[in-house]
């Protein structure tokens, strides 16, 4: 069993990152399983520098620890470009010259925020050959096909998400030559041996795209636990506006590790009321079974009780 911790250096962690991370992370460590500590650090124009050693810093602060060495996808780009050259040698994929506003005006339907049109397939009937004779910058597409594969979530159960209808084909590769998420992570998924991937629900969406690319890859994909994510009391996913719920802040402001882990242990379901304790002291307590199914509502009043105020 090996799970892992897979923070974007993009910004800062906030409360809703450690619930996550705690979750993964006594999910490997309650069965006696490895946890790795992989950087996703390639987004590299929303790459704030300082964000990585923030990060570690949130995740010791926190009491989760992690097995070996740090793999920073920065490092690792010879990886991903033998897995598009897979990808390529099996036309799986193709170049693909569209700008993001020539999706966006060429997208038929409404669509989710951030999950952006379904790509209307402009550049599909593309060979890999014909990338030699574009002029113009291109970014590689993966072919979605027909049917999208549906998988067992260990917390949602079974899960379907139509890739014909939520993002169509999508981009393994940037214009920018550097790998996208969806094929750097299942890369490095599969070269560190993850068995199972806790993460927010906000990516269930991303794990049939990944399916197709361990099928494509002839990899063997993880166990995926989707668990729900933390919000605010408008019900959006925590941000700015619900005042200053980063990991540092509290750090600096003198708030225990301890207490934000028992209101967190206590979001779960694993403590019936909020009071200090570490993470290690969840070992026994863990069980996924309790968390709740509708995402965590964290209010300034919560916060107050581990004694900060997310106003300042
Ligand atoms: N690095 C991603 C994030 O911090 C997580 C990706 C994943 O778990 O697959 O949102
Ligand atoms: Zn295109």
């Amino acid at each position: 069993m090996v799970g892992r911790l897979a923070p974007s250096p993009t910004g800062a962690q906030h409360v809703g990152n450690a619930r996550t991370y705690l979750i993964a992370w006594l999910s490997a460590r309650s069965r006696g399983g490895r946890v790795v500590l992989r950087l996703e650090d390639i987004d590299s124009p929303r790459v704030k520098p300082g964000a990585a050693d923030q990060a570690l810093d949130d995740l010791r602060w926190l009491g989760l620890d992690w097995d070996g060495e740090i793999a920073v996808q920065s490092q690792r780009l010879p990886l991903y470009h033998d897995a598009l050259q897979r990808l390529q040698a099996a036309e799986r994929v193709y170049p693909c010259t569209c700008t993001r506003s020539d999706v966006e005006r060429a997208a038929s339907a409404p669509h989710a925020e951030h999950e952006g049109p379904v790509y209307p397939g402009t550049c599909a009937g593309r060979r890999v050959a014909d990338a030699d004779r574009l002029s113009t910058p291109f970014a590689w597409r993966f072919r979605v096909g027909a049917a999208s594969p549906a998988f067992l979530d260990g917390f949602r159960g079974f899960s379907h998400v139509d890739l014909t209808q939520v993002g169509g084909d999508f981009v393994v590769w940037k214009s920018a030559g550097t790998p996208a998420y969806q094929l750097a992570v299942v890369v490095d998924d599969a070269a560190q041996g993850i068995t199972e991937v806790v993460r927010g629900d906000d990516l269930v969406p991303s794990t049939p795209r990944q399916l197709l690319l361990y099928e494509a890859l002839g990899l063997t994909p993880p166990a995926f636990v989707h668990v729900p994510l933390v919000v605010g009391p408008d019900g959006r996913r925590l941000a700015k506006r619900h005042g200053d719920t980063r990991l540092a802040s509290l750090r600096q402001a003198g708030v225990p590790a301890n207490a934000l882990i028992g209101l967190l242990a206590w979001s779960c379901g694993w403590l019936d009321r909020i009071e200090p304790i570490g993470a290690l002291d969840l070992l026994p307590l863990f069980r996924l079974d309790s968390v709740p199914s509708r995402p965590f509502v964290l209010t300034a009043e919560l916060l107050r009780r581990i004694g900060y105020d997310p106003a300042g």
